[in-house]
């Protein structure tokens, strides 16, 4: 590994990581960015906010959730010794609602009356659905048409919380238009109405603050580890959509220079254009919906098709944060096919009794492979950022394919 640079004072004031991020936005936004800036910092030292964050995250959400010594795989794999991060067991099902609750809080401080956010698998429409129902706000979900066909169930979930579900029609109709969309609907609503974006993308501040909401994932993680084993581990690895659970459990851990980290993105059907989400597998550094960073795009710059059986993963721009530490060499990043995110699926469900999210399975994956590698007397962690069940559907469809 190079010299492990340090960078947990970052972003600057501006929100750059190097020479990534910064806030790439029309000028309508630009006073309400500021303003979000200023009331986070002012929250993010004003003990009573801390306070009610801390007792929320603990009474309504579950935390804090177990390290989990997964025995069992372990032996099987036959190295390392493996502990998994349990956020598949927070309220709603993944890590994400650490972050909702986090902005939700934010935006009482603001006295924002409605909320909004994107969705595309659903799992952050889920949360925001659900801190909104919690204090009473105003709460508007965009969705790609195409994924409100293919998470119904948690478009049911979201108008059961109370939201408003809109769908959008636009191009290919997922993650990347609905984003578009929650952006148009607050520059035209930005003095009543709080973007919940829902992971560490987006203009500053939003990929500081989502991973601030996040570390709480990390902290957690190295106090117990402490307990468990009297030292930090060698590796932690976790999967990479926008970066946000990964970039919550790395941060903690960023300046203890024996602790290597991986982040594992979407290999789909392989490193092929318009078949995978791996920006760093042949993206290209270009500004997308408000942030500098590593994306998929041809030629021309037009943001190319990506695709992975996760839909938690399947967007074409990575965090800027990540593009910052993968280009210092402080984390690694890999990808995990389909096909492998699906076998670490079914060996983690069969051996631990733990069905995960498609998308920490890309993290199993990684671990899959490398562990038994790794001596019996060094220590893995792997951020399980949600459970499978809202995958059953999609994983047997593949499947029952198989075994026909
Ligand atoms: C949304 C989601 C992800 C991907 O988002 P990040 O911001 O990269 O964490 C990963 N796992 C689960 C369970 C998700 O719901």
């Amino acid at each position: 590994m190079t010299t492990a640079k340090t960078s947990t004072a970052l972003p600057d004031k501006n929100g750059h990581f190097g020479s990534f991020g910064g806030s790439f936005v029309p000028e309508t936004l630009v006073t309400a960015l500021g303003e979000l800036t200023a009331e986070y910092e002012a929250a993010k030292s004003d003990p009573e906010f801390q306070a009610e964050l801390d007792r929320l995250l603990r009474e309504f959400c579950g935390r804090e959730t177990p390290l989990y010594p997964a025995e069992r795989w372990t032996e099987k794999l036959g190295g390392a010794k493996i502990y998994l991060k349990r956020e598949d067991l927070l309220h709603t099902g993944a890590h994400k609602i650490n972050n909702a609750l986090g902005q939700v809080l934010l935006a009482k401080r603001l006295g924002k009356k409605r909320i909004i956010a994107e969705t595309g698998a659903g799992q952050h429409g889920v949360a925001t659905a659900t801190v909104a129902a919690r204090f009473g706000l105003e709460c508007v979900v965009y969705m790609g048409a195409i994924d409100m066909e293919r998470q119904h169930l948690n478009v049911v979930r979201m108008r059961l919380l109370g939201a408003e579900v809109r769908g959008v029609e636009a191009g290919q109709k997922t993650l990347k238009e609905a984003v578009n969309e929650a952006l148009r609907d607050w520059v035209t609503n930005v003095r009543t109405t709080h973007y919940i974006l829902g992971s560490a993308l987006g203009p500053h501040p939003y990929p500081m603050m989502v991973r601030d909401f996040h570390r709480v994932i990390g902290v957690e993680a190295r106090k117990q580890i402490l307990v468990h084993e009297e030292r930090l581990p060698d590796l932690l690895v976790a999967c990479v959509g926008g970066g946000s659970n990964a970039i919550g459990l790395f941060h903690p851990f960023l300046e203890d220079a024996d602790v290597k980290m991986v982040g594992v993105e979407a290999g789909g059907h392989g490193i092929r254009h318009g078949e995978h989400a791996a920006r760093f597998q042949g993206g290209k550094l270009g500004v997308l919906q408000g942030t500098k960073t590593w994306l998929l795009a041809d030629e021309d710059g037009q943001i190319e098709l990506t695709h992975s059986i996760s839909a938690g993963l399947d967007y074409a721009a990575v965090g800027p944060e990540h593009a910052f530490l993968q280009d210092s060499g402080r984390v690694e990043y890999d990808f995990a096919t389909d096909e492998e995110a699906l076998d670490a699926f079914k060996e983690l469900a069969h051996t631990e009794g733990i069905i995960p999210a498609l998308e920490s399975s890309h993290a199993l994956a990684y671990v899959k492979k490398i562990a038994p590698k790794m001596s019996q007397d060094q220590i893995i962690i792997v951020n399980l950022s949600g459970r499978g069940d809202k995958d059953v559907e999609q994983a047997s469809k593949y499947l029952l394919a198989e075994e026909a």
